[in-house]
């Protein structure tokens, strides 16, 4: 049987995304904005931000894998890709996590091939304690230890996406 419990509230989520879509408006003030969300998981957390968020943008999904079950294979392959050409515009990739940092890193270089103007980084959560790939997060939400964590755009195998709030996995 699967169990989990709440980590982080729907309220705090709430909080921190709009203190971050303020931010990324100071920031790009007057610039044009490509929004690439990782799919599946950035899905929520980019719905929400840009919903917040002054600046107008463009937005593409880009996905790719790496994992299976709760561990990273280590390898990431290309699933989708985005149809923007982002060649000198303002690109902000929107993750769920960084773990390893591994998928970013890779994503990170793929994009800066594209030759983006700029090129930032906004990411929901970041496990610094797991993290081998280090990675500059622009626009971070929250910092948390090492715990498989699902539910607002994260899932284990596929469920538990839609909850409002993060919890944690845990079976039992
Ligand atoms: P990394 O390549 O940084 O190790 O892993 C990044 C990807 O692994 C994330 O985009 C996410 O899909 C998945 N991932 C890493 N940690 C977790 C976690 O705690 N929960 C869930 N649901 N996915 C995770």
């Amino acid at each position: 049987m699967s169990t989990f419990e709440t980590f982080i509230s729907k309220e705090e989520i709430q909080t921190r995304v709009c203190e971050l879509a303020k931010k990324i408006d100071e920031d790009y003030q007057g610039k044009d904005l490509v929004i690439i969300g990782v799919l599946n998981g950035a899905f929520m957390f980019l719905a929400d931000i840009v919903r917040e968020l002054k600046t107008p943008v463009h937005l593409d999904f880009i996905s790719v894998s790496s994992y299976a079950g709760t561990e990273s294979t280590g390898k990431v392959s290309l699933i989708k890709d985005i149809k923007i050409d982002v060649k000198d515009k303002h690109v902000l990739l929107v993750e769920d996590i960084v773990d390893t940092g591994l998928t970013i890193t890779e994503l990170l270089k793929l994009f800066n091939q594209r030759e983006p103007a700029s090129l930032g980084l906004a990411s929901l959560l970041h496990k610094s304690s797991k993290t081998k790939h280090d990675v500059k997060i622009d626009y971070l939400g929250f910092e948390i230890e090492d715990k498989f964590v699902i539910g607002y755009g994260l899932d284990f195998d596929g469920r538990y996406r839609e909850l409002p709030y993060i919890g944690v996995y845990s079976e039992s």
